[in-house]
């Protein structure tokens, strides 16, 4: 097909035929890896760990579902959904280093709104040091299905679960949280006055952060990092995406114990705060319902405090108690209240 330089080209898919779509799509991903033996382009990928336990993750995103593409650009889409696999591995205290990618596309999208994808799926790769291996490719009826399928390498005795918490460890979390959800209100709200008047150009200016934590995610390896370089392992590790009342409740149900968390504690970004304001809501009840975050939330020996300390990303919340002490906030009045999980369903 001619390209024009000033309309954009639309390259139908099926004039192409599948093969020659996995290979525009995959040609310039460069492998990194040592482990990554064969990748695109055979029936099945070759990695190689040595004495490494391998670990895999499973992430499907459904169009209408998950997300939304009147807000949601292919390109960070592309990113986020890569994003939120490897936070899954990195949540068991492992380095993720082979994706596979898979999509179901209707004839709504053309070559370049896939390229789009893929420039983001491309770009997430790189800055993680991720190769792409393999996937699949086929139709759909109506929207768009990703899946993508993240391997990662731990050593055994650093991989970390859900259910290693003991009572009186510190329960902690990196980075802040909230922030994506309060992100995906504003974007929403922008979406329905551009519905009524399309003429509309918003100024986004005070939610950049926001924005941010919304389409362009970052999953917490440099805290991998940081547990390898200052020899802690985590007791217990899940990642927020869910929301935090629902993820601690993970943690205490497969470790059996119970917990208190200080709400006074909970890490908020002044942005979140300023937009609960605006929108009425209350940032605590964001903070533990909202999801999307990609941020760690993980319990420590006590003894573990001190090398802890010394990342300004990680905040103690609250500890670790005997499961009848049941899963609680403790509230900036001092009241004890349950907690109960209001995570993202997507049923
Ligand atoms: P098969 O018919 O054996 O399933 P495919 O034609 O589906 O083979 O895939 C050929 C190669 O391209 C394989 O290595 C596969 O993993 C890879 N692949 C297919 N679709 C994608 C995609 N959307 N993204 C990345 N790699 C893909
Ligand atoms: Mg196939």
């Amino acid at each position: 097909m001619k390209k024009d330089s000033k309309t954009k080209s639309s390259t139908k898919l099926t004039d192409l035929g599948e093969f020659e779509v996995i290979n525009q799509l995959t040609k310039d991903f460069i492998n990194s890896n040592e482990s990554t033996i064969l990748g695109v382009g055979d029936d099945a990928a070759v990695i190689d760990f040595n004495d490494n336990q391998v670990l895999v993750s499973t992430d499907m995103m459904v169009e209408g579902v998950h997300f939304d593409l009147a807000y949601m650009p292919l390109k960070h889409l592309g990113y986020k959904a890569v994003v939120s696999n490897l936070s899954d591995i990195y949540s068991m205290n492992g380095i993720c280093t082979q994706i596979t990618v898979s999509i179901a596309v209707s004839n709504r999208f053309n070559l370049e709104s896939l390229e789009e994808l893929y420039l983001g799926i491309k770009t997430a790769c790189k800055f993680y040091k991720v190769d792409l291996v393999g996937g699949d490719t086929t139709s759909s009826t109506k929207g768009l299905i990703i899946s993508i399928t993240a391997i990662g390498k731990a050593k055994s005795k650093a991989i970390v679960k859900r259910n290693g918490a003991k009572i009186n460890d510190l329960i902690v979390v990196s980075g802040d949280i909230g922030s994506a959800y309060m992100g995906l209100q504003v974007l929403k709200r922008e979406n329905e006055v551009f519905k009524v008047n399309p003429a509309n150009q918003p100024d986004l200016s005070d939610y950049t952060y926001l924005l941010k934590r919304q389409l362009k995610p970052e999953a917490r390896k440099d805290i991998i990092d940081f547990f390898d370089k200052n020899k802690v392992i985590p007791t217990s590790m899940i990642d927020i995406s869910d929301g935090l009342s629902s993820e601690i409740m993970h943690i205490c149900k497969n470790s059996d114990i119970g917990c208190d968390i200080y709400e006074e504690k909970i890490p908020l970004s002044e942005e979140l705060k300023s937009a609960c304001d605006e929108f009425k809501l209350h940032s605590t009840t964001i903070a533990l319902s909202g999801g999307e975050d990609y941020e760690l939330l993980f319990t420590i020996n006590q003894k573990d405090y001190e090398k802890i300390k010394k990342s300004n990303d990680l905040t103690v919340i609250g500890y670790i108690t005997d499961s009848k002490n049941g899963i609680n906030l403790v509230t900036k009045s001092e009241e004890k209240v349950p907690i109960i999980s209001q995570g993202w369903k997507s049923f």
